[in-house]
């Protein structure tokens, strides 16, 4: 039986913003026309030639009750955190970080060849696992594998799974599937994805069309696409290459509390946090 495709619901088109010390970056969501999609809470497009625009970087800063993931394309972050880890994210790596009840860390972008680019994806996490102890994910782009198909379409599959490879993100709360599709030109991509989960893609190269046929709306890049509900995405590009991010994941439908880096269910655990902040117990000896 053909499978239902998901309309496309929206399109946003990504606003500039200052974030950190003042890096300049592309937030897509939250914004004015898009709070969340539910798991997913946040999504940045950082990346210049000019380093004035990066190096202020994220110095310290805290989190809790969500995960922080980012992908880099070119250049590099330097992370260090609360719980001992240091390193740097390089070109196609992923780090997925989930904060649990409690991280601090610094991220400060790296040129390489005088170019940086990344993207940021927040995702929720459920109540009964905000104040789980904060994990760290070190993904190296060797662990991401790369499907290449017929017609010469390239997936990275960072979470989720594709022609049978699965991607090394795994026993994620929100079930996430995180494709990086590259699409040759006059190429059409289809990809299923559960009933009831919430999707996504964001274009970050090219023009693309998605949704079925006739209701195709046609992107172009940097913008996020909104799917509402079916069985499989549709994508297909036009007389050039494409490159998308196809993200989807399980919703929590649970109250959302969000102030800064901190996400809750209620007001009154964003105000506990705050004040373990100002006593100086947010992070506790062992975390
Ligand atoms: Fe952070």
């Amino acid at each position: 039986m053909t499978k239902i495709s998901r309309p496309v619901a929206e399109t946003i088109t990504p606003q500039r913003v200052r974030e950190g010390a003042g890096v300049h970056l592309q937030r897509s969501m939250p914004g004015a026309r898009l709070d969340m999609i539910d798991p997913f809470l946040l999504f940045d497009h950082f990346g210049s030639d000019n380093p004035d625009d990066y190096l202020p970087g994220f110095p310290w800063h805290p989190h809790r009750g969500i995960e922080t993931v980012t992908y880099m394309f070119a250049g590099a972050v330097n992370h260090r955190d609360s719980i001992g880890n240091e390193g740097t994210v390089e070109a196609g790596d992923v780090q997925w970080m989930s904060a649990g009840r409690g991280i601090m860390h610094e991220e400060m972008p790296e040129g390489r060849d005088g170019r940086m680019e990344g993207f940021q994806l927040w995702v929720n996490l459920p109540a009964a696992e905000k104040m789980s102890p904060p994990q760290y994910r070190d993904i190296t782009a060797a662990d991401i594998p790369l499907v290449t198909t017929d017609d010469g379409i390239e997936i990275r599959v960072i979470a989720g799974e594709i022609e049978g490879k699965q991607g090394p993100a795994v026993d994620i709360a929100a079930d996430p599937l995180y494709l990086d599709v590259t699409l040759p030109a006059g190429r059409q991509f289809t990809h299923p994805v559960e009933a009831g989960h919430n999707a996504f893609a964001y274009l970050v190269r090219g023009s693309a069309e998605f949704g079925p046929a006739p209701e195709r709306i046609t992107a172009t890049a940097p913008n996020l696409i909104v799917f509402g509900e079916g069985e499989q995405i549709e994508a297909e590009s036009a007389d050039s290459e494409a490159r998308f991010f196809l993200i989807a994941g399980r919703p929590f439908n649970e109250p959302v509390a969000r102030y800064g880096p901190f996400v809750m269910n209620t007001r009154e655990e964003i105000e506990q946090t705050l004040r373990e902040i100002r006593e100086g117990t947010f992070i506790t000896e062992g975390d």
